[in-house]
């Protein structure tokens, strides 16, 4: 038995904080069965420490949404899309016999 392990000086969670901690990432997707994200709930009322993990995770996620969506400007696909309906309304109404040969 390793003596040398103090209770006061951990640095792995318990059983069940790393279990909670492993269903984490589903759950904030919301992606978990409704058990599990009730017994998570239940877990960071009680525990402080992975209520603050999942605190850090929501603003990671967020974070990582902002960025995500400064990469990918929603003008673009709106535009692409404009030009594509412009484009068949043109082909419809005018020389729609190009696409229409079947
Ligand atoms: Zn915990």
């Amino acid at each position: 038995m390793p003596e040398y392990s103090t209770p006061h000086d951990r640095t792995m969670p318990d059983d069940e904080c790393r279990e909670v901690l492993e269903d984490l990432q589903a759950f904030l997707d919301a992606e978990c069965v409704p058990d599990l994200e009730q017994s998570i709930r239940i877990h960071l009322r009680e525990c402080s420490p992975c209520l603050n993990r999942a605190d850090f995770q929501v603003e990671l996620k967020a974070l990582i949404a902002s960025k995500c969506s400064e990469r990918a400007p929603s003008g673009l696909v709106e535009k692409v899309l404009g030009s594509l309906r412009a484009a068949s309304r043109t082909s419809s109404t005018g020389r729609s016999d190009l696409w229409s040969d079947g």
